[in-house]
């Protein structure tokens, strides 16, 4: 399926939290609308896929929207989001992303993330977590070092499984072995670092894989699918292929 790249203009580009989210931030930023890794392993279980006013009925992983200029919705933001973040859970705290990647190849041409950190290096939060599924996180590093000294940073790097082919299951957008190394180059340069394995998929030497996370990362989040995945009975995850391919 060809991915279909657009550009758009946002009107706004923090969205205040809610749900699940609201425990880690006041507000979540997406550069993009949709994901160019939503054909790929973690596009299989992804809950955006189900988000219908986000996909406006395409595809998942079919679709790509630049928000080409989020950086300046971002600055033109900043002083009433940071008061009712402040005023409503203690801190300004920003998820990006929860509903795409910062870093999709796409990145490359379009640059939104880029400029995004150029203004949360002017304009910071109190705290900024940068969520990823790939190793292309480390493009920015000169950038990192900067937003670092404004504001608490850390990284989630979301690695689900120590194997690269799952049975019956797409590959990753980046190797098990690139986003180790990635979480191994971000913690050498003193950024914080947690690895997700996010969701918890069949891991074949364990004992190495946690060992692998203890020596690479600062902590680590494992979201096994037993508290369920946000909706009654698990319906998001039972309209995937996960069940059938963890059976
Ligand atoms: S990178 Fe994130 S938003 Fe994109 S498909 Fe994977 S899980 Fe979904």
């Amino acid at each position: 399926m060809p991915l279909q790249i657009t550009e758009s203009q946002v009107r706004r580009i923090l969205t205040r939290t809610s749900g699940f989210l609201t425990t880690v931030s006041s507000h979540s930023l997406q550069p993009y609308r949709g994901c160019s890794f939503g054909n790929a392993l973690c596009g299989v279980g992804c809950y955006v896929q189900h988000n219908r006013w986000l996909t406006r009925g395409a595809p998942w992983g079919g679709f790509l929207e630049a928000r080409t200029n989020a950086a300046e919705a971002y600055r033109a933001e900043y002083t009433a989001e940071q008061r009712w973040g402040r005023r409503s859970g203690g801190q300004f705290g920003i998820f990006m992303s929860s509903s795409t990647d910062p870093f999709v190849p796409q990145e490359d041409n379009c640059r939104v993330t880029q400029r995004v950190l150029e203004a949360i290096i002017d304009m910071p939060p109190d705290v900024l977590i940068i969520q990823t599924h790939t190793h292309r996180v480390v493009s920015y590093l000169d950038l990192y070092r900067q937003v670092a000294g404004q504001c608490m940073l850390r990284f989630h790097i979301s690695i689900e499984s120590d194997r690269d082919r799952l049975p019956g299951l797409p590959p990753p957008a980046s190797s098990v072995t690139c986003r180790f190394e990635a979480a191994a180059v971000l913690r050498a340069a003193g950024l914080r670092v947690v690895i997700t394995v996010s969701p918890l998929l069949p891991i074949e030497q364990p004992h190495e894989f946690f060992k692998r996370i203890a020596a690479t990362a600062d902590a680590v989040v494992i979201d096994h699918f037993i508290e369920g995945d946000g909706t009654l009975n698990g319906m998001r995850t039972l309209q995937t292929p996960l069940p059938q391919a963890m059976s």
